[in-house]
C-alpha cells in the first residue's frame, strides 16, 4: 500500500492529531515496503492494527492548590499494545499534555520496548499538570489525586507505568505511595522508584547512558570512537544530564547544554563538578541554566537552540521536534558525523530526512533512548524475583542491551555497506510485534 493512501486513512481517523501523524508516517515510510514483501503481514492489516490503541482511558484528576483553590487536570494513559508483553511506557506531565502527543509516544514505545529484547508492551499517560512552581504538597496531593484513578487501570503484570518530562523521583514516589495504598500490595507496578522501596541501579542514569552506548556502536562500525569528541547536547533534564556525564566519563567533550530558557557554551568543555552542580540545579531546585552561567561566568544564549555550536555528534535529549530542517542543516554544515536521540521525535521528519540523505549516522529515540526502558524492564524482573542486582550487573546489562539494538538495526537497516538506523530500528521493533499479532489470530 502506498504511503499516502495509508497515511490518508490515519489521518482521517485521528484528525487534528498531528504528532501522532508524524510518528506513524516515520513507521510506515520504512515498513511499509517491507510489507510489500511479506503477504501475510498485509493480508492480516498488520499495520492498520497496530496504528490503532488497545484502548485510551481519560479521566478528571482534581485536587486543591496551597490557597485552598480548586484545580483541575485531565489524565491519560494510553494503552497501546500488549501483544509482547505488559503495557509498559511513562508518564509525562506538562502543560503541553494533549492526546495527540501521548498517542505519539506510546505508539513509538511498542517499537522500542520490542527492540529491547525484553518482554513489555508499549503505553504513555501522563497530564497536562504542570509540576513547576509548585509546592511539594500541592505535586503530593496531585499525584495521589491522578494515582486514585489510574490505579485501578494498571498492575505489575498490566500496566507498568514510569516517569517522563516532569516525572522524577519525587512525582514516582508520590504515586507509588498512593497505588501501594489503594491496591494494599507491594508490587513492581511503576518503575523509576527509589532504592529502598525496590528501585534499580542505574535506572536514574539509564536513559542517559544508554543512549551514549549507543553512539559508541555507532561509532565502532566505523571504526572511530567517542574519546575526543566535541559533543552538543539540549535539555538539562535526566536524560541529557546523565549522557553529558557518560560522555565525559568515556573521554568526550560536552560544549553545550540547554532548557526551555536557552543554552550554555562552554568551548573547553564542562567538568564532571560543574554537571553536578547542574544536576542539583534542575532536580532539587527546579532552577534554569541562566543561574548556572551567572554563577560560573559561563556563555549564556538566551531563547536559542544549541544546534548553532559547531561539533561532532548531536544529542538532541529535551523534547519532540526541536530539531527542524533548519537546524539539521547548520549541523551538517558545521561537520556533525552523528546524531544519537535522547529524547522522543526530537527531530522533524524533514531534518531526519536531511540526515538520511546526508548519510549521517543518525539514530532515532525508539533505539537510542531504549535504555531507560530497558533497565525499567529490569527495575520489574528484580521486583518479581524479590533481589537486587549490583550497579555494575546492571550496567554491564544495560551496556549488553544498547549492543543487541545496534546489532538489530544493523540487520534490518544496511542499505549498500551503510546503516540506515531509521529503517534498521523500525523494522527490527516491527517484526517482533507483528508476529505475536499474526499468531494471535484476528484480534
Ligand atoms: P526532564 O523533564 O528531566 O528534562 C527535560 C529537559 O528538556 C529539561 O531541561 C527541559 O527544560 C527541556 N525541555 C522540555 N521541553 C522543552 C521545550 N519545549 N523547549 C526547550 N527545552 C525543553 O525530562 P527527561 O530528561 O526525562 O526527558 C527528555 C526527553 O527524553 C523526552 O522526550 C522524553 O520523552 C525522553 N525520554 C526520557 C526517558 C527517561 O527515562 N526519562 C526515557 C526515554 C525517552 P527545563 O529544565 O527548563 O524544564
Amino acid at each position: 500500500m502506498e504511503l499516502d493512501q495509508f497515511m490518508a486513512g490515519l489521518v482521517r481517523r485521528n484528525p487534528g492529531e498531528k504528532e501522532f501523524h508524524q510518528a506513524v508516517r516515520e513507521v510506515a515510510d520504512k515498513v511499509l515496503p517491507f510489507i510489500a514483501a511479506h503477504p501475510d503481514y498485509q493480508k492480516a492489516r498488520i499495520m492498520e492494527r497496530m496504528t490503532e490503541p488497545d484502548r485510551i482511558v481519560i479521566f478528571r484528576v482534581s485536587w486543591e492548590d496551597d490557597d485552598g483553590n480548586v484545580r483541575v487536570n485531565r489524565g491519560y494513559r494510553v494503552q497501546f499494545s500488549n501483544a509482547i508483553g505488559p503495557y509498559k511506557g511513562g508518564l509525562r506531565f506538562d502543560k503541553s499534555v494533549h492526546l495527540s502527543v501521548l498517542k505519539f509516544l506510546g505508539f513509538e514505545q511498542v517499537f522500542k520496548n520490542s527492540l529491547t529484547t525484553l518482554p513489555m508492551g508499549g503505553a504513555k499517560g501522563g497530564s497536562d499538570f504542570n509540576p513547576k512552581g509548585k509546592s511539594d504538597s500541592e505535586v503530593m496531593r496531585f499525584c495521589q489525586s491522578f494515582m486514585t484513578e489510574l490505579y485501578r487501570h494498571i498492575g505489575e503484570d498490566v500496566d507498568v507505568p514510569a516517569g517522563d518530562i516532569g516525572v522524577g523521583a519525587r512525582e514516582i514516589s508520590y504515586l507509588f505511595g498512593q497505588y501501594k495504598r489503594l491496591s494494599n500490595e507491594f508490587t513492581g507496578t511503576l518503575t523509576g522508584k527509589g532504592l529502598a522501596f525496590g528501585g534499580s541501579q542505574v535506572r536514574t542514569e539509564a536513559t542517559g547512558y544508554g543512549c551514549v552506548y549507543f553512539a559508541r556502536e555507532m561509532l565502532a562500525h566505523v571504526n572511530d570512537e567517542l574519546e575526543g569528541k566535541t559533543c552538543v547536547l539540549s535539555g538539562s533534564g535526566n536524560v541529557a544530564t546523565y549522557a553529558a556525564q557518560r560522555l565525559m566519563q568515556l573521554g568526550a567533550k560536552v560544549v553545550a547544554l540547554s532548557d526551555r530558557t536557552g543554552f550554555i557554551h562552554e568551548p573547553d568543555g564542562l567538568t564532571l563538578e560543574r554537571l553536578d552542580y547542574i544536576i542539583e540545579l534542575k532536580e532539587h531546585q527546579r532552577g534554569s541554566l541562566d543561574q548556572y552561567a551567572k554563577e560560573f561566568g559561563v556563555t549564556f544564549c538566551p531563547g536559542k537552540k544549541p544546534w548553532i555550536v559547531p561539533c561532532d555528534i548531536a544529542f538532541p535529549c529535551a523534547t519532540q521536534n526541536e530539531l527542524d530542517k533548519e537546524d539539521a542543516r547548520t549541523l551538517i554544515d558545521h561537520g556533525c558525523r552523528l546524531v544519537s536521540e535522547g529524547a522522543n521525535m526530537p527531530t522533524t521528519f524533514a531534518g531526519s530526512t536531511l540526515f538520511e540523505e546526508a548519510q549521517i549516522l543518525f539514530a532515532p529515540g525508539k533505539a537510542a533512548n531504549a535504555g531507560g526502558v530497558a533497565i525499567s524492564g529490569l527495575e520489574m524482573s528484580q521486583n518479581s524475583m524479590r533481589l537486587s542486582w549490583t550497579r555494575e550487573e546492571v550496567d554491564r546489562q544495560l551496556q549488553e542491551i544498547m549492543t543487541r539494538i545496534h546489532e538489530q538495526c544493523v540487520e534490518y537497516g544496511i542499505e549498500n555497506g551503510h546503516v540506515n538506523y531509521i529503517k534498521g530500528a523500525n523494522v527490527a521493533g516491527f517484526v517482533k510485534v507483528a508476529e505475536a499479532m499474526l499468531a494471535y489470530g484476528i484480534m
